[in-house]
C-alpha cells in the first residue's frame, strides 16, 4: 500500500506496519491509526480526476484507503448514500443551511455497512474464512450483510436487547448469531474471548484500525456531495466513538490533500440517557467515566465505549460542541426528518438532527450556520420505536360513514 506509511499507537505513539490483520498496538494494546503519505495521494488524485469518476460507491476514494484492492470475492454496493439540502426543515430548525446526508441508504441499511465492506476485503487480505463482531445491531447486520455476499462465514454477538429488525436482518444473511443476556459490554467481552480462542477475522471497530477508515468515507463523499465547500458544522450521533472519529479522518484527509480548504466543527450527540463521551470531551479531559445504558436509541447505547480516545479527541481538534438529546427528542427528531424531508431514521440515525435542534435553542450555534446532520440508520430497522415517534393509523371496517366519522374526530377538513 504505497499511500499508507504505517499504523500509529493513540496512545503510547509507537508506530508498526499496517498488515492486513493489525489489530490494536503490541506495546500498550491501545488502538492503532493508519497514517498516509497525504503527498503521493495528491501525485495520484485531485479533486477534478475524483470528480470525473465513475465508480459509484466508497471505493470511489480508493487513494484514501488501507487496501491494495478490492479482491476478488463479490461485494455489496456501499456508499454514495444520497445528500440533500432540507429547507424546510432547516426552516423549521432555524438552520441556515442544513443538510442530510442519508445513511440509512446503505445495502443493509446504516453507514456500517461502509465499515462491514472494509472488514470483508482486509479478511480476504488476511486469508481469513471467518469474521466475527460484537455489535448493538447495526454492525453485526452489515457484516452479516456484506459476508454473505463475499462467501464469508460469520459469528455474530448481540446484545439481547436489539431491536427485531436488526436480528431478522442477521437470521437471514445466514450469520451464527449469539443473542447475549447482557449488557453491550458483557457482550464485546464475550466475542473478544471466542475471537481470540478461534483465531476469526475480527471486526470489531475498536481494535481493528480499518474499519475506521471504511466509515470516514461518508465524511469524503460529503466533501464532494457539497462541491468541496465545507459546511460550518457536521452533527453526528455517537455511541463508541468509531463514527465520529472516522468521519474526522475523512475531514481532515480531504483537507491534508488540500480538496477542502476548512474543516467543520463536529456537533457530536448522544442520548442523555448515555452520555460518557460527551461528558468527557465537555470537561476537556480523555479521562471518561462508564455510564449506563439509558436509552431508546440502541445504536448508541454504550455505556463503555470502545473508542473514547478518538472521538474525544476528534471532538477538541474540531473545536466541537457536545449536545445530549432525550428520548422524547429523538422521538420528535424522527418525526421531524420523516415529515418535512422524506427520511425515515431508527432513534440513532434521528439523533444527530434532535442534537441541531437543541443546540440551537440552546444558542449554542449561529442561527445562519450550515450544518450537514447524518443520518446513520434507517427507521425500517426498529418498527416499534418509528410507531412510538409516529403514531398509529385510522382503523376503521370498510364503510364511508365511518371514514367521515373518523375524518371529523381526527380534524381533517375535506370538501
Ligand atoms: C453504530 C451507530 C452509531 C454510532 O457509531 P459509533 O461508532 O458506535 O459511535 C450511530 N448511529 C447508528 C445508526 C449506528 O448504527
Amino acid at each position: 500500500m504505497k499511500n499508507v506509511i504505517d499504523a500509529r499507537c493513540t496512545l503510547c505513539g509507537h508506530t508498526f506496519e499496517a498488515h492486513p490483520d493489525t489489530t490494536v498496538c503490541p506495546d500498550c494494546g491501545g488502538i492503532l491509526d493508519i497514517e498516509y503519505d497525504y503527498d503521493y495521494i495528491k501525485s495520484k488524485l485531485t479533486k477534478y480526476d475524483l470528480m470525473d469518476r465513475n465508480e459509484r460507491s466508497m471505493w470511489r476514494y480508493m487513494e484514501f484507503l488501507p487496501v491494495e484492492g478490492i479482491g476478488k470475492r463479490p461485494r455489496l454496493r456501499v456508499g454514495m448514500s444520497p445528500f440533500y439540502e432540507a429547507e424546510r426543515l432547516g426552516k423549521l430548525l432555524g438552520v441556515g443551511t442544513l443538510y442530510i446526508k442519508d445513511d440509512g441508504i446503505n445495502p443493509t441499511a446504516s453507514l456500517k455497512d461502509r465499515a462491514s465492506a472494509m472488514a470483508v476485503v482486509k479478511a480476504e487480505e488476511a486469508g481469513k474464512d471467518t469474521i466475527a463482531c460484537s455489535s448493538t445491531g447495526n454492525a453485526a447486520s452489515s457484516l452479516a450483510g456484506n459476508a454473505a455476499a463475499a462467501g464469508f462465514s460469520t459469528y455474530i454477538f448481540v446484545p439481547s436487547r436489539a431491536p427485531k429488525g436488526k436480528v431478522a436482518q442477521l437470521m437471514m444473511f445466514g450469520a451464527n448469531v449469539i443473542s447475549v443476556q447482557g449488557s453491550y459490554e458483557d457482550t464485546f467481552r464475550l466475542s473478544a474471548e471466542a475471537i481470540d480462542r478461534w483465531g476469526w477475522y475480527n471486526r470489531n471497530a475498536a481494535i481493528n484500525p480499518y474499519l475506521m477508515e471504511g466509515k470516514k468515507t461518508v465524511a469524503l463523499e460529503i466533501c464532494e456531495q457539497l462541491n468541496f465547500k465545507m459546511t460550518d458544522y457536521v452533527a453526528i450521533s455517537v455511541g463508541d466513538g468509531c463514527t465520529i472519529a472516522g468521519v474526522w479522518k475523512g475531514f481532515k484527509d480531504m483537507y491534508a490533500a488540500g480538496f477542502i480548504d476548512r474543516l467543520p466543527r463536529l456537533i457530536s450527540v448522544q442520548a442523555s440517557g448515555c452520555y460518557p463521551i460527551n461528558a468527557a470531551a465537555a470537561a476537556h479531559t480523555l479521562d471518561w467515566k462508564p455510564q449506563e445504558e439509558n436509552t431508546i436509541a440502541d445504536s448508541i447505547a454504550v455505556g463503555v465505549p470502545r473508542n473514547a480516545i478518538k472521538a474525544i479527541k476528534a471532538i477538541e481538534e474540531s473545536n466541537g460542541i457536545t449536545v445530549n438529546v432525550s428520548d422524547d427528542e429523538i422521538l420528535e427528531a424522527m418525526r421531524l426528518l420523516g415529515r418535512n424531508a422524506g427520511v425515515f431514521a431508527e432513534p440513532a440515525g434521528a439523533t444527530g438532527t434532535a442534537g441541531i435542534k437543541k443546540a440551537i435553542e440552546l444558542g449554542l450555534i449561529e442561527k445562519d450556520a450550515s450544518i450537514v446532520s447524518v443520518v446513520t440508520g434507517n427507521g425500517l430497522k426498529d418498527v416499534n420505536n418509528a410507531i412510538k415517534a409516529a403514531g398509529e393509523p385510522i382503523s376503521i371496517p370498510a364503510e364511508m360513514d365511518l371514514l367521515l366519522d373518523a375524518f371529523e374526530k381526527k380534524g381533517i377538513k375535506l370538501p
